[in-house]
């Protein structure tokens, strides 16, 4: 969910005035005060400051809010899922996203329960302080640091101590737009690090035949309407220097960004004008020290980027299990026997994943049969599933996004049924519902990628979707273009499945559907 842009909020252009008059965090006493005098009390001019706390006023600003929680690297305790089960059942109309960038999603709160609901997470350790907002958003990382048997390191000790220096840190408090990080050594660049104002991943340095692993650097990545992949910065950075790194390109955006225009303020274009060596620079004089050059990056660029299903972990005998959700909306009881799962037969670890999964961790070899069967009680969890529920992502969309042209987690949804019963498949397959240009849902990278908006039918107007593909998210990183434009909601299952059944006829042995997707592209061939 992008920001809004609504009735009650100020003009973009004026928010630099706003943010500068009040600090985003210093609106949380107020939100205290507003939950006593109710919603007509609120000036409206203040909604966009709520973003601060994770919570924005959702489509018709009529009195209910959507809270995002922050949930660094995804990494949630039992305790916190059935905290956040029960805030949903309570409070929130049983509303339950796992979004993108691993948190949780929930809406339908109103400005009465704000307190509450932040007294309940605190509780059991967790925030939602700038998971919106001007802000360093959620950090996202591997959902299997420390355990996935082929990561080059576990990244997330050093993602907790960048979110434990920038979460609530009023330093970071007014920068000109979002801000988002990736920190990872999986070795399937699971969190996606090209595409994050910083992505710093697992690499190897050998100096005179020593070896050392740390992270390569990206910056300036991001997509919305004007999509970037990261600069590759030439920079190898150990873990001791992660921490100083992410503060210098903070503070070198917070100066230097752009304050005059919104839809330049992003710090993609501030790297894309200075370019990556004059942007190296800048770096190594904010630090005060020199960066070293970049190590050798292990990754698999053909990689489904998700772990899901029934994994062996790195520790010997102990397996994750991936569930599999349908564009990441499920419901609170099955979060709570997920919750009940990971306590009974696991270390009592959850994660949410990048691509709206969610895992449970560490269950010993001898409990996992019995772990299947009580995951088979949670509906919108499930072990197995078919290629295409695996990779379903979605943003928000309607009914609740302020920008929103298209219902989307339905309609992801009603795609998915449809495929399952159309198509075989025996590679998972990314397929991203946005509904609007802004693309919440990556549909610029996803392997097929769809961006809602509006078409006429039989003289009526109806919702529909422009269908991009053929995105490397390998070396040539390359994003989607349009293949077919303004597809009726209603026929974008049917169009998918002659795409897929399409792939399945004419590719190669062992191709990706993004290389296949490529292929057809570079060829001159349609998806017509
Ligand atoms: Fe983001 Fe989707 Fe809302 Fe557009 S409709 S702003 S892509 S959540």
């Amino acid at each position: 969910m992008s920001e809004t842009r609504g009735k009650h909020g100020p003009d973009k252009s004026n928010i630099e005035e706003l943010k500068l008059r009040k600090d985003g965090l210093d609106i949380w006493q107020d939100i205290e005060g507003w939950a006593k005098t109710g919603y007509d009390s609120i000036p409206k001019e203040m909604l966009d400051l709520f973003k601060w706390y994770g919570v924005y006023q959702q489509k018709p600003n009529e009195g209910h809010f959507m809270l995002r929680i922050r949930i660094p690297g995804g990494q949630i305790t039992a305790a916190q899922a059935r905290a956040v089960a029960a805030i949903s059942r309570e409070y929130a109309r049983d509303t339950l996203d796992i979004t993108v960038r691993q948190n949780f999603q929930l809406h339908w709160l109103t400005i009465e329960t704000l307190p509450e609901i932040k007294r309940r997470l605190a509780d059991v350790g967790m925030t939602s302080i700038m998971a919106c907002g001007d802000t360093p958003r959620n950090i996202i990382g591997c959902p299997l640091a420390g355990r996935d048997k082929h990561e080059i390191l576990n990244a997330q000790p050093v993602l907790d101590q960048v979110n434990a220096a920038v979460a609530g840190n009023r330093d970071y408090s007014n920068l000109p737009r979002k801000f988002k990080m990736s920190i990872s050594g999986c070795e399937i660049l699971c969190p996606q690090p090209e595409i994050n104002d910083i992505g710093l991943y697992g690499a190897v340095q050998t100096v005179g035949g020593t070896k050392r692993i740390g992270f390569n650097l990206m910056a300036g990545g991001g997509l919305s309407t004007r999509p970037y992949f990261g600069k590759v910065m030439n920079a190898f950075v150990p873990e001791g220097q992660v921490l100083d790194v992410c503060l210098a390109i903070l503070k070198i955006f917070r100066e230097m960004g752009n304050r005059e225009s919104r839809k330049k303020a992003r710090m993609k274009f501030l790297v894309d004008e200075l370019g990556a060596e004059q942007f190296r620079n800048l770096i190594i004089e904010k630090l005060g020290y020199d960066l070293e050059e970049a190590g050798e990056a292990r990754w698999n660029p053909n990689a489904f980027r998700d772990h899901v299903g029934l994994g062996e972990q790195k520790q010997a005998g102990y397996y994750y299990m991936g569930l599999i959700s349908t564009a990441g909306r499920i419901v609170p009881d099955d979060l709570r026997i997920a919750a009940e799962i990971a306590e009974k037969y696991g270390s009592g670890q959850l994660a949410n994943t990048n691509l709206q999964n969610l895992l449970i961790l560490d269950i010993p070899e001898n409990k996992v049969e019995e772990a299947r069967q009580l995951a088979e009680t949670a509906p919108t969890l499930r072990l197995e599933a078919h290629p295409v529920r695996q990779g379903v992502i979605s943003c928000t969309g309607l009914p609740f996004c302020n920008l929103a042209v298209t219902e989307t987690k339905g309609r992801s949804q009603s795609v998915v049924e449809y495929l399952e019963n159309e198509v075989t498949l025996d590679t998972p397959i990314k397929i991203a519902f946005s509904g609007c240009p802004n693309s919440c849902s990556q549909y610029q990278t996803a392997d097929i990628g769809l961006r809602g908006g509006k078409t006429r039918v039989d003289g009526e107007e109806r919702e529909a979707y422009d269908l991009f593909i053929g995105s490397d998210m390998g070396e040539a990183q390359e994003f989607n273009t349009q293949a077919l434009r303004a597809i009726p909601s209603a026929k974008v299952g049917p169009v998918i499945a002659r795409i897929l059944k399409k792939f399945n006829t004419e590719r190669e042995p062992g191709e990706t559907f993004q290389r296949y997707a490529r292929r057809i592209i570079k060829n001159g061939g349609s998806f017509e």
